[in-house]
Order: C-alpha cells, then sequence, then structure tokens
C-alpha cells in the first residue's frame, strides 16, 4: 500500500530529484530482498535541518541566508555527504541528494548512512570574507548535529577545500578541539588526504574504463564530451585524456568548446585557471552549451547538476556509454529512453563513488593519525572502484535489466541486512 501511494508521488514529478530518487529507490528495491518495510525507511530523510545565517557583508549591512542539513538514514554509519553552495538550492533538493549519499555508502560497502547539505546563495557574488562568515556560521549553526561520529560534510558544488578549512577551525572554536576527522575534502596542512581533490574525477574514469571493457572497447581512441569543468569534471576530462581517449568538448555553465581532434586538456585548465571560463579558448571552438550532451561521441560524462539529461534531449543522444559525474543528471524519463534505445548508464552512485571513497580514506586516515601516500590512495581507490563495479555488473546481467536498477539492489540488500540486523524491520 504505501509503495503504490509512493509510486504513484514518483509518477507525478519524475522530473525533480527528490521524485527521481524515491523512484529509483522502488524500483531497485525491486531487485532485492528488501522487505516493504525497509523501502518505506528509505524514502524520507530521517532528519532534516533547516537554519538562518546571518551574515555581515562587507558594506556593512547584514543578510539572513537559509542553509540545511539533512541526515537521510544512519544504519549502517554516521551521515556523510557534502555541503552545496548554489543559487537553486532547496530542501527538496537536499533531501534527495542525501537519500543518493546513503545509497551510494551501502553500494560501495562505507560505513556511512547519507547526508547532505547545502547553503541558498551565490558563491560568485560573495567576496572571500563573506564566503569565510557564511562557512563558519552554518557549521555555527549546525554544530550540535555534526561532527566526526555523527555527520561528516565534505565540499560539493560551490565549495571548496578552503571552505572545509574554515569550518573545521569553527567546528574546533566551538567544541574547543581540534577534530580533523570531523569534515572531509580539507587541505593537506589541515589532514586533508594526497588525491582527494582528484578522486571523484579518477573514479569516473575507473568505472568508464570498465563499462567500456563490458563493451568491447578500450579508453585508447575513444571520443569523450564533459559537461561541466569544475572539481569532478576536470579531472574526468583530465584521466580520460592521459589514458588516450580524445576529449573533444568539454562545457560550463558560461559556454562549450569543441575539437573533433582533442581538446589539450592541461592548457584548457590553464585558459579557466586564468579567465573562470573554458570560453574563449584558443585550442578549440565555441559551440553551443547544451549542444555538447548530443555530440557523436563513443562517452558522455554530465558532469554539472541534476536533470541535464531528461525527455526533450535523450532521444537526441548519440553517445554509447554514458558515465554519470554528476549526482542526478538524468531523469527517470530520459533513463528509460536511453535504456530502449540500448545506452549503456553507468549511474552516479557507483560512477561519482570516487569521492567519497575517498573520503572515506581521509576520515579513516584521521582517525588513526597515520598518513597515506597519494600513490596507495589511488591503489586502493582503483581496486575498490573494480570490485564495486564487477558486483553491479554482474547483478545487471543475472537479473537482466540495466546497472542502475542493479546498483541499487545491491545497496538496498546492505541496507535491509542492516536495519534487520538492528531490529528496524522485520
Ligand atoms: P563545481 O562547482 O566544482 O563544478 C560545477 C561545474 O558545472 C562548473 O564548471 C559549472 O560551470 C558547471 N555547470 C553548471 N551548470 C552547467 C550547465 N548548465 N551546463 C554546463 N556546465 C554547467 O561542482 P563539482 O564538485 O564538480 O560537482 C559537480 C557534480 O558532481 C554535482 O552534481 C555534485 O553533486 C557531483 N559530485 C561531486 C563530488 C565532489 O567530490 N565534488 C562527488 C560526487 C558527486
Amino acid at each position: 500500500m504505501v509503495l503504490a501511494q509512493s509510486e504513484q508521488a514518483g509518477a507525478e514529478t519524475a522530473a525533480d530529484p527528490l521524485s527521481a530518487a524515491r523512484r529509483q529507490i522502488i524500483d531497485g528495491a525491486r531487485f532485492s530482498s528488501a522487505s516493504d518495510e525497509v523501502v518505506q525507511l528509505l524514502l524520507q530523510p530521517a532528519r532534516v535541518y533547516e537554519v538562518a545565517i546571518p551574515v555581515r557583508r562587507d558594506d556593512g549591512s547584514l543578510e539572513v541566508f537559509t542553509g540545511y542539513r539533512a541526515q537521510h538514514c544512519d544504519v549502517l554509519g554516521p551521515a556523510k555527504g557534502g555541503i552545496r553552495f548554489h543559487p537553486a538550492v532547496n530542501v527538496d533538493e537536499v533531501k534527495a541528494l542525501a537519500m543518493w549519499m546513503t545509497i551510494k555508502c551501502a553500494l560501495t560497502d562505507l560505513p556511512y548512512g547519507g547526508g547532505k547539505g547545502g547553503v541558498v546563495c551565490d558563491p560568485g557574488s560573495l567576496s572571500p570574507g563573506e564566503l569565510e562568515r557564511l562557512s563558519r556560521g552554518y557549521v555555527r549553526a549546525l554544530a550540535p548535529h555534526i561532527g566526526p561520529d555523527r555527520d561528516i560534510p565534505a565540499p560539493d558544488v560551490g565549495t571548496s577545500a578552503q571552505v572545509m578549512a574554515w569550518m573545521v577551525d569553527e567546528y574546533a572554536q566551538i567544541t574547543g578541539s581540534f577534530e580533523p576527522a570531523a569534515f572531509t575534502g580539507k587541505p593537506l596542512e589541515l589532514g586533508g588526504i594526497p588525491g582527494r581533490a582528484e578522486a571523484t574525477g579518477l573514479g569516473i574514469f575507473f568505472a568508464g574504463r570498465e563499462a567500456l571493457h563490458d563493451l568491447g572497447r578500450s579508453v585508447p581512441g575513444t571520443t569523450v564530451a564533459v559537461q561541466g569543468f569544475g572539481k569532478v569534471g576536470s579531472y574526468a576530462a583530465r584521466y580520460f585524456a592521459q589514458g588516450g581517449a580524445r576529449v573533444v568538448a568539454v562545457s560550463d555553465v558560461f559556454g562549450a568548446v569543441y575539437n573533433p581532434d582533442g581538446l589539450d586538456i592541461e592548457q584548457l585548465r590553464l585558459h579557466v585557471d586564468r579567465t573562470g571560463t573554458v570560453k574563449g579558448f584558443a585550442g578549440g571552438r565555441e559551440i553551443e552549451r547544451d549542444q555538447l550532451l548530443l555530440l557523436p561521441v563513443d562517452v558522455l560524462v554530465p558532469a554539472a547538476l541534476e536533470g541535464q539529461i531528461h525527455a526533450g534531449n535523450a532521444g537526441a543522444i548519440q553517445a554509447r556509454l554514458v558515465v554519470e559525474g554528476a549526482n542526478g543528471p538524468t531523469t527517470v524519463e530520459a533513463d528509460e529512453i536511453l535504456a530502449a534505445r540500448g545506452i549503456t548508464v553507468v549511474p552516479d552512485i557507483l560512477a561519482n563513488a570516487g569521492g567519497v571513497i575517498v573520503s572515506y580514506f581521509e576520515w579513516a586516515m584521521n582517525r588513526s593519525r597515520l598518513s597515506w601516500t597519494a600513490e596507495e590512495v589511488q591503489r586502493r581507490l582503483e581496486a575498490k572502484m573494480k570490485t564495486v563495479y564487477a558486483e553491479v555488473a554482474d547483478r545487471a546481467r543475472r537479473i537482466n535489466q540495466p546497472l542502475r536498477p542493479a546498483a541499487y539492489g545491491v545497496a538496498i540488500d546492505r541496507l535491509a541486512g542492516a536495519m534487520r540486523a538492528r531490529g528496524w524491520v522485520k
């Protein structure tokens, strides 16, 4: 009954991230051993905090920002997930992103639940001082609810290692003890781990490489388009290029560049460092931003925001393989269209899990007071991504379904086992 009602709710507005996340949980649970009770528990977050964050602007005025933190399910451990600074942040988006974190952590067998936070703001319009006061204000508002055994934030869209550094410092001022394990994605000087900045992009490369092998292809010579050139997309592009692929197109919020012979990604990074955008890069020609999604490439990596591949453009996508760098870049309708057209999608909860996997290494390193080398981090990340990909691909073959429901099935089985063991469900 609960499922039937939820299915209806999911079907009505499947384009928004929360409905999409619910729909994916319901669909995936069909390929797991989970009972209706487990699904009921997964369809809404355990807790959501909404806070007001007063910030003194540089001109002396006071602005009150709205912040959120959702803790979705902590059956496997403390909540874990990024903090997003973006004008479009809203409570339903934060809830959806926290749900996806629960599933991602369970899929990758990490001792975490799902969390996510956000502040409704345009970080580009804040001075460094205003950004610091906002970051510190977020921690002041939420300090009682986060911590290394409760909820461990990390960077996401619009936040950075510097933002994490201010947050660690504010948390230390409030609690009276320096707790590097309370945040991940920190600068190296504050207990950050070598390779965290690269981790999500590198994990996307490993997942893409495994999926290409399953399609009888290999990375050298394949063509790739990457939407978004931030913390995730820029490293995904770098590793595909280093692996011998031709990255022919890259976009950001301002526009896109295209070069059928392959873009020089290191030169493009220097150009973006100088100008703040991929636009105007001399090593390629400008194309319309959203045209990137429809280019005749082998691999498409959406690494910007949710809902970019939708019912309106999924029918025109020419890539053979979509590797989801962003969280929720494909709507439920688009997913069905891509599956019907024989396009393989490596789902976000698998493809972009490199970030949380290396965040876990960072947290474990902080708690043990040991330090790991960049080589060790990369080796462990590669091993983990290969293991998780193989488990999902194997389940997909056995149930004769795409990778997404297979991945949800694996993750929900793990969550259901823990819920049963803790006596939460029958
Ligand atoms: P970011 O802020 O560093 O970069 C986002 C990029 O997307 C920027 O280049 C921006 O210009 C671009 N962009 C925004 N709207 C666009 C549009 N309409 N078309 C093309 N480009 C657009 O953020 P990020 O950390 O790289 O995160 C990107 C995605 O990856 C998000 O969905 C995030 O939740 C997800 N993710 C991030 C991490 C991480 O470790 N940072 C881990 C897992 C998943």
